[in-house]
């Protein structure tokens, strides 16, 4: 199939979440599995010095025309840049220090008009446009209103994935003409959502299907208490709308290769692994112990990740016989409240406060036990990974986390709260001194299938899908 994947960001070029590593990865999945795949993606100042983003090789940037120029990446998927200096040659991608730029709404309706042009002049006729969150959501909407009756365009499908309900292009009325859309477009069954202009909601509406990243995230942002408002909208094309689990990228976290780790190893040597528990209790100034458990978190710092509960629990937790490790940003209450109780409790809590991918590689291969305890979870990265390296997941039973982690290969808590948090904790820490429990825990862990490969089979059988309906 010919597949066109637009989105506000993509590893290599750009990125500020999970969302880039979707972005980047799937493409390259497709094109293994045989299929013809480009990405469309706004040309940002960080675009024209990419950073070696994860580690995924691009090729070098070159010109199209005025406004256009591409690169590639996986075997031949070609990466074109929207290029728009007033709009896009900025440092951030969506916002500086003092917040939202003020201008998204015409910066990504101009990349959705110009990604739709594009398609036409290279002649690229997909059978699907896949977009991904309320950035392109404007794709959909107007290959279904201003593009409706042009003949390049009619047989394309689209698909939209929603990578976080909470983030939905929320903008006031009066911007309502810069979208070039009939104002009867205005209006509860259209991109009307309370008095003000909903660019997801659209996107909901007019995309062919539409997918989530997690099958019980699909299910719980139908519901009032995680559907941030559009859970009505959503119930409405139930019939349309599937979780697909995101894929964790082997080639970046992988055990047996992993460059950033002390010592490599793999579900059929675990051996290893030891040392690079010994080695990341010296880096945290802990007692060098195989006897101790070593608990990580890597974490944005903030309430969705648990920290609400994890701050009532803190002190009980430093109480228990563990060594925990956090590495972390975000919000400044967290970053105030674990300073404090890191100085309090030194033999017990490592902490670093800072992004430090190397450091993160560190404590997926060293602990033991990996915390995260999100209020909410769409799909999550962390306990795949963590899985990955043998390092067993306490999770609460939402979203993705529901998905991937069991009583087989991780400890899970139903009820979102303090009381069962630490439960699930101490599970885990008895589980952990029994020797041969847990070696079974690790394997079945390490053992999950969780490629991109598998996700990419289902995202093609939805393609088709969609292609045929
Ligand atoms: P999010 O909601 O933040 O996207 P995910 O679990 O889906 O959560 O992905 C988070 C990714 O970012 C993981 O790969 C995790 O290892 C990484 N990460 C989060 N915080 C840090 C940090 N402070 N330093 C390094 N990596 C981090």
């Amino acid at each position: 199939m010919r597949i066109a994947m637009c989105a506000s960001e993509v590893v290599p070029f750009a990125k500020t979440g999970g969302l880039a590593d979707v972005a980047g990865a799937l493409p390259v999945a497709l094109e293994k599995l045989g299929h013809e795949v480009i990405i469309i993606m706004p040309g940002y100042k960080e675009t024209r010095y990419p950073k070696s983003l994860s580690c995924r090789q691009a090729g070098e940037i070159r010109k199209l025309s005025a406004d256009i120029a591409f690169s590639s990446i996986g075997e031949n998927i070609k990466a074109y840049f929207i290029k728009n200096d007033a709009y896009f040659n900025r440092d951030g991608l969506y916002q500086d220090k003092k917040g939202d730029y003020k201008d998204n709404l015409e910066r990504f309706t101009y990349f959705c008009r110009r990604a739709i042009v594009l398609l036409k002049e290279i002649n690229f006729r997909a059978d699907i446009i896949h977009v991904h969150d309320w950035q392109t959501c404007l794709i959909p909407v107007y290959l279904k209103s201003i593009y409706k009756e042009d003949p390049f365009y009619k047989k394309m499908r689209t698909i939209l994935t929603i990578h976080n309900i909470g983030y939905q292009g929320i903008f006031p009325k009066d911007k309502f003409p810069k979208l070039a859309l009939d104002w009867s477009l205005f209006d509860m069954k259209g991109l009307e959502y309370y008095g003000q202009i909903n660019l997801l909601k659209g996107g909901i509406i007019f995309s062919d299907t539409i997918t989530t990243v997690s099958p019980t995230y699909s299910k719980e942002i139908q519901t009032e208490e995680f559907g941030f408002g559009l859970e009505g909208v959503l119930s409405e094309r139930k019939d349309s709308l599937f979780g697909i689990l995101n894929g964790l990228d082997y080639s970046i976290w992988n055990p047996e290769s992993d460059k950033f780790i002390a010592r490599n190893f793999s579900c059929g040597s675990p051996q290893g692994k030891n040392k690079n528990k010994e080695e990341l209790q010296k880096l945290c100034n802990f007692p060098v112990t195989n006897t101790v458990p070593v608990l990580g978190i890597v974490s944005r710092l903030a309430e969705q990740k648990g920290f609400d509960i994890l701050r009532e629990a803190i002190e009980d937790i430093c109480k228990l016989n563990l060594q925990l490790v956090i590495l972390g940003t975000g919000e400044a209450r967290y970053h105030e409240l674990l300073g404090k109780i890191a100085k309090k409790y030194p033999k017990t809590i490592s902490l670093h406060l800072k992004f430090d991918d190397p450091l993160a590689h560190k404590i997926y291969a060293g602990s033991d036990i990996f915390l995260m305890p999100s209020r909410y979870e769409p799909c999550g990265l962390g306990q795949l990974i963590s899985l990955r390296y043998g390092t067993i997941p306490v999770v609460f039973k939402t979203g993705g986390l529901a998905d991937t982690v069991n009583k087989d290969n991780g400890f899970v808590f139903v009820k979102y709260g303090k009381t069962d948090f630490l439960k699930a904790i101490k599970s885990a820490l008895k589980a952990f001194r029994d020797k041969e429990l847990w070696a079974c825990l690790m394997q079945r862990a390490m053992k999950g299938d969780f490629s991109w490969e598998k996700s990419a089979r289902q995202y093609i059988k939805l393609y088709k899908d969609a292609s045929a309906g």
